[in-house]
């Protein structure tokens, strides 16, 4: 199909296999969309009948549920809990000298984490200081830029930063005039690239015209906002009160102002979903017609995040539920012509994330997947983690912390990490796994000297009840991820990742 080089839309009937015959429904052009058996013929589904590359099959719910454990998200690898104390600010330090001491820097991606919010959510899995005071922005300001200055005298003139993303907590919790002097800081310390993407995320709840206005003249073009679900007994149940109608004033504002890619989070598994109440939400998502769309696995982790405990554990949607859930949401939004990107994010076909997909440039970073390969990664504020060449930092998660270490030596990284030889690799490996969904390991052998088959044995033997299940298939000596396998794409990492073994026992949220 992809030969006749001509767009395509897809999707399938989600039928559970065996019990609902499949079907695919096939669209060329403006065509009218046309019925097609799945491979499958209505049997359960062979595994080895391979799909094409951009159809979801049917969703066998059994196969889920078997893959159903605890893993990483690989935001980064190695993952945040190997991060230890013994790495200091002035290792940072050290490193960020030497990555500007070479020729050939990449570009700069910023991050700014802006951690303040007036209300708790309950499922909220951010690094957040929950305040009504709308003092603490002023200050809190006052701490970015002078982290800033301690980074940027470090950082080579020539290098241009490629990206900015303000994260949160609420960036809007702060007030318009406090984030105009927070950018305008930005951009007397670093210069941009003249195509920079300028993104922040935004809480409907919190966001006035002033601001938009603001942040349209501050030249941000990329927006993202949580939504989570609009059933309003859901909304009641985790503590967030966000109406469709605020919601859809600052998208088509945000539209009218300019903005290029409106993005909207959602989770399943929240308190009193049902796939009906969420097939609702998802017509309605669908009608708001955002550029993205990230539909998260609730991450329940109450003995980690205490907030939660106001979740009560039996208002959850048992596991099935939850994965009629997600399968809905896939139905829904590839029925409505978005692409399944990977690990729960969808985009327009037209849309960069699916054009990078296409050219092998697809990258993951903390903030999910982006454009941006190989940029150094520097993050201010709260908890913000920079990733500089073969280095993780994390700043203090206490602001308080993050305060006093500012005032006393200009950076606040506390816990961090130098990636050896071994963790590069894998981290390559994960990368291309999470992102082009295909591993060439004839490719990776020749660019880091090792013999695959002989040095991932283990992994590799780990992979085999995968390849049976139908989640990868070789081609050609390389490892394909299959569309069923996309769902799963952090089991098909974890046989790579080395930490899980030397550190077992570790929280993570579900994978499914
Ligand atoms: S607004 Fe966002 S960051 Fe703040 S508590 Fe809710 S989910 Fe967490």
């Amino acid at each position: 199909m992809r030969a006749l080089g001509r767009h395509i839309s897809s999707y399938p009937d989600f039928g559970i296999a065996g019990v609902l015959p499949c079907a695919l429904e096939v669209r060329y052009g403006f065509q009218k969309p046309r019925r097609i058996a799945c491979p499958c013929r209505g049997r359960s589904h062979d595994k080895r009948i391979p799909m094409p590359d951009m159809i979801v099959p049917c969703v066998d719910l059994d196969l889920l549920c078997k893959y159903d454990t605890a893993g990483p998200r690989y935001t980064s690898y190695p993952t945040a809990p190997q991060f230890t104390s013994s790495f200091t600010a002035a290792d940072f330090r050290e490193e960020i000298r030497a990555a500007n001491a070479v020729k050939e820097a990449p570009p700069l991606s910023l991050y700014f984490h802006l951690p303040f919010c007036e209300s708790v959510c309950f499922f909220c899995g951010c690094n957040v200081t929950f305040t009504s005071d709308r003092k603490r922005p002023r200050p809190y300001t006052d701490l970015l830029i002078r982290e800033m200055d301690s980074v940027a005298p470090m950082v080579a003139p020539h290098r241009r930063v490629a990206q900015l993303h303000w994260g949160g907590g609420t960036p809007t919790f702060f007030p318009p005039a406090e984030l105009k002097r927070l950018h305008d800081a930005t951009r007397e310390r670093f210069s941009f690239a003249a195509d920079a993407e300028v993104g922040l995320e935004v809480d409907p709840r919190e966001t006035t015209s002033e601001h938009l206005r603001t942040l349209q003249e501050l030249g941000f073009n990329r927006l993202s906002m949580g939504i989570q679900d609009f059933d309003p007994a859901v909304q009641k149940a985790v503590n967030r009160i966000q109406t469709e109608e605020i919601t859809r004033r600052v998208i088509e504002e945000a539209r009218e102002r300019g903005f290029q890619s409106v993005s909207v989070d959602l989770i399943y598994g929240l308190p009193l979903q049902t796939e009906r109440s969420f097939a609702a939400t998802l017509e309605r998502i669908v009608a708001l017609n955002p550029d993205r769309v990230a539909v998260f696995n609730l991450a329940y982790l109450p003995e980690v995040m205490r907030h939660q405990k106001a979740i009560k554990a039996d208002t959850l949607p048992p596991p099935r539920t939850k994965l009629a859930l997600l399968r809905l949401a896939i139905e829904r939004f590839t029925a409505a012509g978005y692409r399944y990107i990977g690990m729960d994010h969808f985009a327009k076909p037209d849309d960069e994330l699916c054009r990078a997909q296409d050219d092998g440039a697809l990258y993951r970073n903390f903030q999910g997947y982006t454009t941006h390969a190989g940029c150094d990664l520097h993050a201010f504020g709260a908890s913000a983690i920079s990733q500089v060449r073969r280095v993780y930092a994390q700043n203090c998660k206490n602001v308080r912390e993050y305060e006093a270490m500012i005032q006393s030596q200009g950076l606040a990284s506390h816990r961090g990490i130098r990636l050896s030889d071994d963790d590069v690799l894998r981290r390559e490996i994960i990368m291309r796994l999470m992102c082009d969904f295909a591993l060439d390991p004839d490719a990776i052998g020749r660019r880091f000297g090792i013999e695959f088959s002989s040095y991932f044995a283990e992994a590799l033997e780990m992979l085999i009840p995968m390849e049976t299940d139908g989640l990868i298939r070789r081609d050609n000596e390389k490892i394909v991820v299959t569309p069923v396998g996309r769902l799963l794409i952090r089991n098909i990492c974890m046989p790579f990742d080395a930490w899980l073994k030397k550190k077992p026992g570790q929280k993570f949220s579900r994978t499914v």
